[in-house]
């Protein structure tokens, strides 16, 4: 089976990271497609950022997928490009926006994790906070 996460807010969240393991075990495919795009991210990382951060989760992956785009929506448009691509058949994201148009361009059960609040999202992005 393929299955996709999206990272920020997402695989950062200990219980997705702990799924993850436990599918990558089973023999699943885990797709990381997160968002690569410096307009639109409050917190923006580089690939190799993208790669220590899942290096420091301990989340072993099949592939990481860049989603590139100037806008939200192009960014959105990206991650159901690349679900099709790949026959993801099962994708975890945070983002509401990027969720639904998942759904709309793409045959995958798009399943919406609950976005950080806050507080939980400045523990998890600090590190990568704009200056
Ligand atoms: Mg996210």
């Amino acid at each position: 089976m393929k299955v996709g996460f999206d990272l920020d807010g997402t695989l950062d969240r200990p219980e997705l990271a702990q799924l993850a393991r436990v599918l990558y075990d089973a023999g699943c495919e885990i797709h990381v497609i997160t968002a690569n795009a410096i307009a639109v991210a409050k917190y923006y990382q580089t690939r190799e950022d993208k790669e220590k951060k899942l290096l420091r989760l301990g989340v072993l992956y099949t592939e990481l997928h860049l989603a590139a785009g100037t806008t939200f929506s192009e960014v959105g448009q990206e991650k159901a490009r690349i679900i099709r691509e790949q026959g993801i058949e099962v994708m975890f994201d945070d983002s509401t926006t990027f969720c639904n148009m998942m759904e709309e361009h793409s045959d995958a059960v798009i399943l919406r994790v609950r976005e950080p609040n806050e507080r939980v999202a400045a523990k998890l992005f600090s590190r990568y906070k704009r200056s």
